[in-house]
């Protein structure tokens, strides 16, 4: 069998997918789970009853023992217990058993998931509720059925809920509109999400080396390589055979799990690598990248790598996103972002862009939010990473179809030009609509936005939780101010709502280079937020804006809300407070132990000099020692700082004030001992050190 006959026989062979469902399920059983998962309508226990035995068959037959309702808590890891199908007869023998109550309902012990108030210890029932539209899979010989996660009293307890509830709501409202603009046929629009996924790999020996990668999953200290970046020359490049047999392994795995893994390439730093899907449902596209960031590290660890997803492993080194590709589509099969052949005449297209523009700029903050964690402040604002400051990028015809709009002229650009490339051989095409802009945390790509400010460890629910139910309140907005007309006068209705909308947020555009320091300048004169960290940005979550925002469209109760709030908090400053210990722990120990033995070395050397030489000799090996004797006096004092500050940290009570500290004073120490810290260690031989340094973690993969 060729490799590509045995991928299409492969692909999705671990997923209890539609086709299988459709060849094994009575047919009106089939067609009651569709009708569930196309329209959200209640599922019959008889049904599920008949699924579950059917579940239960296949998996079986797939090498299965063992189902897991698999969910989706606050931590934004996974979480998986594991029950087997036996069931003992009274005659000593077993049955496998699987009832529609197992497959439909969990009862997980909740008391140690984060829940940020919501629920008191002794109340440690929680519930997983079967997520039907998100296919069941088998993994390590358990069959994984994705669910969502609730407290007793109801309130979700997971990123899974928020999210369905918040593609519903967006559902909901570009349905009202679409209908009014005259597409009754469409019943439902789906979110669709292709999430680049950015990662790095190092040596599976020379991560266990080192606790601060152990730890935290970055490096604390570690003076520069000779070599970074610079030459650009991995960005594209040849990939590794070492790294492209993993690759290899890596989309196979993922393949047989039904995630269309799709694109793969080095990245911009060295070590750098990223994956890239094809688009699905937002909610499959959601679990999808949880499972691939998980098989990424089952993958390695088989071929003696560890694969990094920090936001920033490296300081100096550019850091890992997840670039979120977010559009919508009908039921129907129409992109509404597709701006098509005559953009200035597509209706639909122009009022869900202006709806996600207006959503962008009305909700910078919360958006901003959406995408903040202790790991990924390191990288956003860091000059090759999206800034903290919300913009979008349209590129140049959809700049003008705008000002068309703003003029209130019909826009007559076809949106396609041809590409002239100078020499008769090459191939004509025409070029598309937008060129591409690598600095804008929110970019119009074609036929969908580019949401590039998610950092590569997280969950990209929370930030397309914002983003939906963002653009369902736009939409509704529109809807009040335009469904009183008809015909006619409901075109020019329309058109007379986008450029009120334009005029009011048109501050949001932006075309430029983000990264430069004129654009912060410009985006505070524009009044645009600029939020460097998550303790700053964290009041606008519990805003009245944001709480109204959520509670109108149903996707959070107050509760909620503010539960929430606690747990990113809390987690921030935990983060930090474990990064604090590891560092003074690293510094102290291993780094501290090398320094001394090569002190020791050296002034070994110095005596001997002297005492063979006499007289004016071993200033070179003098000069070393000084300055490692003067770097290590100023760390040590640095130490102390962090130390005594770490203490203040524990006792504060106040989570955002803590968080404030972790952020204001507690990372700034750390900055400090890392100053100190790299000086020594650039000039300490690596064999005096028991932790491999950054030449070794970036370059010795062959
Ligand atoms: P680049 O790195 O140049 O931005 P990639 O090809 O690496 O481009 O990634 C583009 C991503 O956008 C892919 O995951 C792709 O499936 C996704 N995508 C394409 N069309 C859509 C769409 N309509 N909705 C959501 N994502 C989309
Ligand atoms: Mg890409």
């Amino acid at each position: 069998m060729t490799d590509a006959a045995k991928l299409t026989e492969e692909f999705g062979c671990l997923v209890f997918s539609d086709k299988i469902m459709r060849e094994r399920l009575p047919k009106d059983i089939y067609k009651a789970v569709h009708k569930t998962i196309e329209r959200g309508t209640h599922l019959e226990l008889d049904v599920a009853n008949c699924v579950a035995a059917v579940m239960k068959e296949w998996a079986i037959e797939n090498g299965a023992t063992h189902f897991t309702h698999w969910f989706q808590p606050m931590t934004g890891l996974t979480a998986e217990k594991h029950d087997s199908f036996i069931s003992p007869m009274d005659d000593g023998t077993i049955i496998m058993e699987f009832s529609g109550k197992e497959l439909v309902k969990g009862e997980p012990d909740a008391s140690s998931f984060p829940s940020g108030g919501l629920r008191a210890t002794f109340e440690a029932r929680g519930y997983t509720a079967w997520d039907p539209s998100s296919p069941a899979f088998i993994k390590d010989g358990s069959l994984y059925i994705p669910t969502a996660f609730c407290s007793y009293g109801g309130e979700a307890l997971d990123k899974k809920t928020p999210l369905l509830r918040s593609m519903e709501a967006l559902s909901a409202e570009a349905v009202k509109v679409l209908h009014l603009l005259g597409h009754e046929e469409v019943n439902r629009v789906n979110t669709t999400i292709g999430s680049e996924q950015e990662y790095f790999l190092i040596d599976k020996d020379d991560y266990k080396m080192r606790k601060d990668l152990l730890f935290t999953g970055r490096t604390l200290i570690g003076a520069p390589a000779t070599k970074g970046q610079e030459m650009e020359d991995h960005y594209f490049g040849v990939i590794k055979p070492k790294v492209s047999a993993y690759m290899h392994d890596l989309d196979e795995e993922l393949w047989k799990l039904g995630i269309p893994a799709k694109t793969k390439h080095n990245e911009v730093a060295p070590s750098q690598h990223e994956l890239a899907p094809v688009f699905e449902t937002a909610n499959i596209a959601v679990d999808h990248n949880q499972l691939t960031m998980e098989v990424m590290k089952k993958v390695a660890d088989k071929h003696n790598f560890a694969c990094l997803l920090h936001e920033k492993p490296f300081e100096g080194i550019n850091g890992s996103g997840k670039h979120n590709n977010w559009s919508v589509c009908t039921d129907t099969g129409m992109n509404l972002l597709d701006p098509g052949k005559n953009p200035g005449e597509n209706i639909p297209f122009l009022v869900f862009l202006m709806a996600v523009i207006s959503a962008v700029d009305d909700y910078a903050p919360i958006l901003r939010l959406s995408v903040a964690s202790a790991g990924n402040d390191h990288r956003l604002g860091g000059n090759e990473a999206p800034p903290a400051i919300v913009s979008i990028f349209l590129g140049e015809e959809l700049a003008h179809l705008l000002e068309s709009v703003e003029a209130g002229e019909v826009y007559k650009g076809s949106g396609k030009v041809q590409m002239a490339m100078g020499a008769q051989v090459l191939p004509h095409f025409t070029k598309d609509n937008t060129d591409r802009n690598r600095t804008s945390p929110f970019a119009f790509t074609g036929n969908k936005f580019e949401f590039r400010m998610p950092g590569s460890s997280v969950s990209v629910a929370n930030a397309n939780i914002v983003l939906n139910t963002a653009v369902a309140e736009e939409l509704s907005k529109i809807y009040e101010r335009i469904s009183a007309y008809k015909g006619e006068e409901l075109t020019e209705k329309v058109m007379e709502v986008l450029r009120e909308e334009l005029l009011a947020h048109k501050r949001v555009l932006f075309n430029g280079n983000g990264y430069t320091e004129e654009w912060v300048a410009e985006a505070k004169k524009r009044g645009l937020a600029n939020l460097k960290s998550l303790p700053e940005a964290m009041p606008y979550w519990i805003s009245d804006e944001s709480v109204e925002l959520f509670t109108k469209h149903k996707i959070f109760t107050k509760e909620e809300i503010f539960s929430r709030y606690d747990i990113l908090l809390e987690n921030y400053s935990k983060s930090i407070h474990i990064e604090a210990l590891t560092m003074q722990e690293m510094v102290r120990k291993d780094l501290t132990e090398g320094l001394v033995a090569y002190q020791k070395d050296l002034t070994k050397e110095l005596v001997q000099k002297k005492s063979l030489l006499d007289g004016a000799c071993g200033e070179h090996e003098l000069g070393i020692l000084k300055t490692l004797d003067t770097a290590s006096a100023e760390m040590s004092k640095a130490l102390s700082k962090l130390e005594a500050d770490t203490k203040i940290a524990e006792e504060k009570e106040d989570l955002l004030d803590q968080a404030g500290f972790y952020e204001e004073s507690i990372l700034k120490d750390m900055d400090k001992v890392r100053e100190y810290a790299d000086e020594a260690e650039a000039l300490i031989p690596d064999k005096y050190l028991s932790y491999p340094t950054y030449g070794q973690l970036l370059f010795s993969l062959r």
